[in-house]
């Protein structure tokens, strides 16, 4: 056994919040069809692959100095995607980086909540909000999502007005439910919010809906803004996330950030990584696509499908979720277990990924629907 093995979490002298918490985990199984993370299933091009070795060589002859701290370039390089994909126009200075949306959650939750503060969220959504919301300290405040899983506005209205929290969390296209929130509906959560509102954009590229980028100067003491490389971006791998605000909120996020978060290697390969947009976002209207002819297959075979405007489809209603995810990983096909009674989620893969699910599907409705 390791050394210390016989010593448990319950044995330390874990911050009480902490105790009998659950880790982030979904399964990492190898398996032939993995549909479970809403990655981007295109791998890179070769000249996607060949430009971003050549720019972390070229980057490994500086690896004895701290990167540009301020990640000034890529920030720059991520203002312009912004500006070309939403027709919003945004400058280095209302743009911050970190590695992965995650860290950028992290970081504005370490600056505008923490002990003492709330955080709030329309549930189902992403695991991750109260997840941070815990490590850093930061009360949960869920509240739950109306009818099909749609986000009750009424309702967000009302909770935010009476529970008055720090930060209000609206993700859109929501994981996992795959909903937009209009814009008119987002103003209504902006004006009833007295903290911060982070809308968490990571899948907006697959939607048609606006982003909420539209509203950061109406709203630049609220409103913030988070993006992610991982998912339309095909970037997963590489850990690069981030935001769009007023740059007050930039000023703000230097106070927590750890200086040098970005490496001089992860930089590099984004700044090559971006130059590909156009080929990369290329597939994100194959996927859309597939979205469509898979939600459909589900639909015809008697499934109840939410739609979706994102990579990933929610559907049901299962006699056994827990059971259905089990005979799916049995059939090679590993999909996500979100913890919603009767639900599963599977994400748009390749058409040949995708085809498996659908047969798999098939089988599997005549056992569990
Ligand atoms: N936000 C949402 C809604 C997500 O689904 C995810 C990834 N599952 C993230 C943020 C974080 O992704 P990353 O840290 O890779 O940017």
């Amino acid at each position: 056994a390791a050394p210390g093995a016989a010593a448990t979490v319950d044995d330390l002298p874990l911050r009480e919040n902490l105790r009998g918490k659950s880790a982030y985990g979904a399964p990492q199984l190898t398996v032939p069809v993995q549909l479970n993370t809403n990655e981007n299933p295109h791998p890179p091009t070769k000249a996607l692959v060949d430009d971003v070795a050549e720019a972390v060589r070229e980057a490994a002859r500086e690896l004895h100095r701290y990167p540009d701290r301020d990640a000034v370039a890529l920030r720059t390089d991520l203002a312009d995607y912004l500006t070309r994909q939403t027709g919003v126009p945004v400058t280095v200075d209302n743009v911050w980086a970190a590695n992965g949306s995650n860290e950028i959650l992290q970081q504005l939750l370490q600056a505008f909540a923490g002990p003492g503060r709330s955080a709030m969220g329309f549930v189902p959504s992403y695991s991750m909000h109260p997840i941070i919301s815990d490590g850093t300290d930061t009360t949960w405040l869920p509240v739950l999502r109306g009818a099909d899983f749609a986000l009750d506005v009424d309702a967000a209205v009302a909770a935010i007005t009476e529970q008055r929290p720090d930060v209000v969390f609206v993700t859109s296209p929501n994981n996992p439910t795959g909903h937009s929130i209009p814009i008119a509906a987002l103003r209504l959560l902006l004006d009833a919010a007295s903290g911060i509102v982070i809308v968490d954009e990571a899948y907006a590229e697959f939607s048609d809906a606006p982003s909420a980028l539209t509203l950061i100067d109406e709203y630049p003491t609220k409103l913030v803004v988070s993006r992610t490389m991982s998912k339309a971006f095909a970037f997963a791998g590489g850990r690069l996330g981030y935001l769009a605000a007023a740059p007050a909120f930039v000023e703000a996020l230097l106070l927590v950030r750890l200086p040098y978060h970005l490496s001089v290697v992860t930089q590099a390969a984004a700044r090559a990584a971006l130059r590909h947009a156009d080929e990369t976002l290329g597939s994100v209207h194959a996927l859309a696509a597939e979205r469509v002819r898979v939600s459909k297959a589900l639909a015809d075979t008697g499934f109840h499908v939410i739609p979706s405007d994102a990579n990933f489809i929610l559907f049901g209603e299962f006699a056994d979720s827990a059971a259905a995810w089990q005979a799916y990983l049995d059939r090679g096909v590993l999909i996500r277990d979100v913890g919603i009674p009767g639900f599963l989620r599977t994400t748009v893969g390749l058409a040949s990924e995708n085809d498996a699910f659908i047969a798999a599907s098939d089988e599997i409705a005549t056992m569990y629907l």
